[in-house]
């Protein structure tokens, strides 16, 4: 399974061994919290620069910010060992509740620039992104691993409901378009699908797209077959590519795909 990058991540890393970057590492990411920068027009840079001045004054840091120009990663998630940060008040106890751990040991913090200098619509689409990117790489399901940082912490944010609305945006759309993002760029290899041996002599009922290698409308045509053609398979992927709720996909012997609401 591959994921799509969309964008480069850059590593902007803080200083080590100070009061934001501690160094501590961690090996368990249980979720992620989605914050925005409360500081409107403040770029991805201006805030890894102001955190890299003030490393030593005070404990609070995230891994990443985004703007419409760049992903920086100031504290090492995913370039190097994931290290923790300290992105939400170890006092409140919902992040405990709801993931059984203190966001500032389990959880990637990643925060959302806006303002008027800042593109909202690149910004965003950024945003989403490595939000989905970040499910994928910590093996997260990016339905549930998500929350914003309002919900852990509701007597003083209200981030990033701020910043989105700034964009245009709304946190209830944020995590349905972090989960689309997520499916759309999961690149699954031949391997991956789950595979049924059923050899079978299929018949196209209208025109039939062949899919090169993979069960998905996503993978390019490799021809095209007319009504009445009958194709010999080797079996059926479950999980293809799901349309009008049907991810059953035959399988050819050169390897080739298409999907099982086009025959009978
Ligand atoms: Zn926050």
């Amino acid at each position: 399974m591959t994921f799509r990058k969309k964008y480069p991540i850059t590593a902007k890393f803080l200083t080590a061994n100070s009061k934001r970057r501690s160094g501590a590492k961690t090996n368990e990411i249980k979720f992620i919290v989605a914050h925005d920068t409360g500081n409107p027009s403040s770029t991805a840079k201006n805030n890894v620069d102001y955190y890299e001045r003030t490393r030593n004054d005070q404990y609070a840091a995230a891994h990443f910010f985004v703007d419409d120009k760049e992903i920086l990663e100031c504290i090492p998630a995913v370039s190097e060992d994931t290290e923790k940060a300290a992105h939400v008040k170890r006092r409140r106890v919902e992040d405990n509740l709801l993931y059984g751990d203190d966001a500032n040991d389990v959880a990637i913090g990643v925060e959302y620039c806006f303002g008027n200098n800042i593109d909202a619509d690149e910004a965003y689409s950024k945003y989403v992104w490595l939000l989905a990117y970040l499910c994928y790489y910590f093996k997260l399901n990016p339905t549930i691993s998500i929350v914003g940082h309002f919900i852990l912490d509701y007597h003083d944010r209200t981030d990033p409901i701020f910043g989105l609305a700034h964009s245009g945006r709304d946190y209830g759309n944020l995590l349905k378009d972090v989960a689309q993002e997520y499916y759309e760029c999961i690149n699954k290899g031949t391997s991956d699908y789950n595979f049924v041996e059923e050899k079978a002599i299929k018949t196209v009922r209208t025109r039939l797209n062949i899919r090169k290698q993979m069960p998905s409308v996503k993978a390019s045509i490799s021809k095209t077959v007319n009504a009445g053609t009958e194709l010999e398979v080797l079996g059926y992927a479950t999980d293809g590519q799901s349309i009008s709720g049907n991810s059953k996909w035959y399988k050819l012997s050169n390897g080739d795909y298409f999907w099982s609401g086009g025959v009978y």
